[in-house]
């Protein structure tokens, strides 16, 4: 008996093949099992997927080719996991093929059927015995009334909740006590925890191994994100399928993994835009969180001090349209106080001060008091940008429309769009003029800077206190440059944290989650440039970027007699920055909301962007004024007209990278279901236009469903 099966194979957006092939097999198998089978010359990976009606009857079953085998030993993939890959890529305009395969372990797809057996045969260690010991030790921590309110409301309702509470709340806290309430209560149950990027919270991390390899085993809590190793992936992909492993903590590309027995979505920082992928199927992994969580009946808790205004929004009371339950913590935990915000009037400080004597001398008395302080900005490298103050040269990339960033450490002006890279010149190539310099300031600078500043100031000798000479004071820098090697963010945290530190200068990378106990001072020294940018969600970043840095200061009630957030701005009075000095995200994102309201932007309009990219900007922009023209030509074009707005193909901020000319075209509208409905429909003219003249040079293009930054 042969049967005919639908199977999954990884298909790029834009090859002709769209949606399973069919393939011959003896046995029948059903949707879900992974398969190898044959394409072309290769043998590769497959999902057994769920049958169009008509297939089998159209095709003749002897031309078909057979499966290779089926992968007997790993369970088929849920209904439920089918459906939201389904909907990840019709939502994302991807084809199914591509958006499934890629969200399956690379080794699954890389290794043979021989190789795999052994490794499963590997993994298949039964999970250690809990103990009653280690159990009875965990419940410790006595909840405070708001956490306790806050898990009360999350046990009588049914979601999605969305948790806001400062830094500092406990909000962790009640992560982990959902988590451990959930499993205790039911023997199979998983939990997955999604937090922005996982090297930049190893705290959390470690805090949900600490509470739950003890109750359950080591294997019971597996971690998932693109930091491990392939082996490491496929093996934590494997426990979480299995459903060995209990919770799972990962990234972005985690709301993909395969949980047999999902019943909980934990999301933390659930406004950080690195939950947006920003290339292939550019998803929201927050959003496919809130429908996976529909799909599969699991609760969903978003959390966050600063949640995205998107969220906001959809937590408003029901009566007003709200469909999320918003748990409210306000205080923080103990008695430590949120920082005073000081606002620094940079008009009225010495031309060119980088740090106002008002905040230099604050630092310096924290420091007189053996108390840590941190310094961020908003950027990476030494210096940005070499300039001759001669004939106003720049170090522009000769590809990109972008500068290029000195590297003071190898002498190198490195293009971060394209990775063009040449020695630094030792004169102006312009005007021959020796003299040139770096033009604003990177991380790097600052910390010289600073040090210069400090070099005077001595901290408390930490031997005899009263000793009066002091020892000199000690800073260090954190940010991508001093990172790259794995493990250096760790060390360098934790020389932060055991007081090897006077002074932390860094960008937004230490601003992030990270539990500092012995800052009392944080200081933005150049938030300015985001009141002003031509992207509307600039403001949201820089609240919530402020508010998190806030949160780095005082969170130990123990030594923060009055913690301070220092903010030096050329506009004191924008209410922006008057919001932050009241800690009042409610009255922030109020005023926000409102002028997206006016303005019909997000939370109030729907977007996507097509992207186009060709040698010649004018390739890339006709494309995409063809494909928009051609909409006239479509079925129901006078419906389309008035429910959609397409506006004219312009340049991308970045234009230019390594040679390519980029495009963009914004489209909008005013229902989801209008634009979804459109999008879907206008693939095949976008597919279309690639073979007319206007198509001509073009190199790719791709659609980007609800884009961050436009
Ligand atoms: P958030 O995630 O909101 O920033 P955390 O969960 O990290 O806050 O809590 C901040 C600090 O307070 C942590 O050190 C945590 O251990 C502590 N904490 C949390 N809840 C309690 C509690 N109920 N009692 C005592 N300490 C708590
Ligand atoms: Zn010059
Ligand atoms: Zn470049």
């Amino acid at each position: 008996m042969t049967h005919l099966l639908s199977v999954l194979v990884h298909t790029p957006a834009h090859s002709q093949v769209d949606g399973p092939l069919t393939y011959r097999s003896e046995l029948a198998l059903s949707p879900g099992v992974l398969v190898r089978v044959p394409l072309g010359k290769r043998e590769i990976l497959g999902v057994v997927w769920d049958a169009p009606e008509c297939v089998a009857s159209v095709l003749d079953p002897g031309k078909l080719r057979p499966i290779a085998g089926a992968l007997d030993g790993i369970a088929p993939l849920s209904l439920a996991w089918r459906q939201l890959l389904t909907f990840a890529a019709s939502y994302y305009q991807r084809s199914a093929g591509e958006v499934a395969l890629a969200a399956l372990p690379p080794q699954l797809r890389d290794l043979n059927t021989q190789q795999l057996a052994r490794r499963l045969k590997r993994h298949a260690k039964p999970a250690e015995p809990d103990s009653d010991e280690n159990r009875s030790a965990i419940d410790s921590l006595a909840l405070t009334p708001e956490q306790t309110r806050a898990i009360n409301q999350f046990d009588a309702e049914t979601g999605p909740f969305l948790l806001f509470g400062s830094t500092g709340s406990g909000k962790t806290e009640v992560y982990l006590h959902c988590v451990q309430q959930l499993l205790a209560q039911d023997p199979s149950a998983q939990a997955m925890v999604m937090v922005p990027e996982i090297n930049l919270t190893p705290q959390l991390e470690d805090r949900f191994m600490a509470r739950f390899k003890p109750l359950y085993g080591d294997s019971a809590v597996v971690s998932l994100h693109s930091g491990m190793t392939p082996a490491q992936r496929l093996k934590s992909w494997l426990a979480a399928h299995s459903g060995r492993a209990r919770i799972v903590l990962g990234t972005r590309m985690a709301v993909f993994a395969s949980l047999p027995s999902l019943k909980l979505i934990i999301v933390d920082e659930e406004h950080d835009p690195s939950y947006k992928q920003q290339e292939g199927a550019r998803y929201s992994a927050r959003d496919l969180a809130v429908y996976r969580g529909r799909l599969e009946g699991a609760k969903v808790m978003l959390g966050s001090a600063t949640p995205s205004l998107e969220s906001w929004h959809h937590s408003r009371p029901a009566c007003e349209g709200g469909r999320y339950v918003r748990l409210e913590m306000p205080s923080r935990i103990g008695s430590a106080s949120l920082p005073l915000v000081r606002r620094v009037d940079m008009n009225h400080q010495p031309k060119k001060c980088v740090f106002s004597p008002p905040l230099l001398d604050a630092i310096t008395q924290r420091i007189a008091r053996g108390e840590q302080s941190m310094v961020f900005l908003n950027r990476r490298g030494y210096a940005p940008v070499l300039h001759c103050s001669d004939c106003d040269w720049k170090s522009e990339c000769p590809h990109c429309s972008a500068f290029r960033v000195f590297h003071k450490i190898d002498r190198t002006l490195r293009c971060h769009h394209c990775g063009f890279t040449e020695r630094v010149p030792r004169a102006c190539p312009a005007c021959g003029n020796p003299d040139i310099a770096p033009l604003g300031r990177g991380t790097e600078k600052l910390e010289e800077h600073l040090a210069e500043l400090l070099a005077a100031v001595r901290r408390p000798n930490s031997v005899s206190p009263e000793w009066p000479e002091g020892e000199p004071v000690r800073i260090a820098r954190i940010d991508a440059d001093t990172t790259k090697l794995k493990g250096e963010l760790e060390s360098q945290l934790a020389r932060v944290h055991s007081g090897e530190v006077d002074v932390l200068v860094g960008t937004q990378m230490i601003a992030k989650g990270h539990d500092f106990r012995r800052i009392t001072l944080v200081a933005a020294v150049n938030p300015d440039s985001a009141l002003f940018s031509s992207d509307f969600r600039a403001p949201e970043r820089l609240f919530s970027l402020l508010m998190q840095a806030a949160g780095r200061a005082g969170r130990d009630a123990d030594i923060s007699g009055q913690s301070e957030m220092w903010v030096q701005t050329f506009h004191p009075k924008h209410a922006l920055f008057e919001a932050l000095k009241r800690h009042d995200y409610p009255a922030f994102a109020a005023q926000q909301l409102k002028e997206r309201e006016q303005a019909a932007m997000p939370p109030f309009s729907f977007q996507a962007l097509v992207r186009a990219e060709a040698r010649t900007q004018e390739v890339a922009q006709g494309f995409l004024t063809r494909a928009s023209a051609a909409v006239d030509e479509m079925p129901q074009a006078q419906s389309i007209r008035n429910n959609i707005s397409l506006y004219p193909a312009v340049p991308m901020s970045i234009q230019r990278i390594a040679n390519v000319e980029r495009a963009q075209m914004l489209i909008e509208s005013p229902s989801r279901a209008a634009l979804q409905l459109f999008l879907t429909q206008w693939q095949a003219v976008l597919h279309a236009t690639r073979h007319q003249p206007e198509g001509k040079g073009l190199i790719r293009w791709a659609v980007d469903v609800d884009p961050l930054a436009i």
